[in-house]
């Protein structure tokens, strides 16, 4: 994924910066403690599809 999408990619529950996972595929909110999954190297920003994180998997 490009990292200037990256850069204007915002968290819509609270409008926070995200971070790509190692794995990148997926973006991680560390405040709401979601993964954000991207299909096809494009990211769903939507809490709906959302992966709520253990607070194990937050770095
Ligand atoms: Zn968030």
């Amino acid at each position: 994924m490009d990292k200037r999408l990256l850069d204007i990619l915002v968290c819509p529950l609270c409008k926070g910066s995200l971070h790509m996972a190692t794995d990148k595929q997926e973006l991680i909110c560390k405040l709401d403690r979601l993964a954000y999954p991207i299909r096809d190297g494009i990211p769903v920003m939507l809490v709906d599809e959302a992966r709520s994180l253990s607070p194990e998997e937050i770095h």
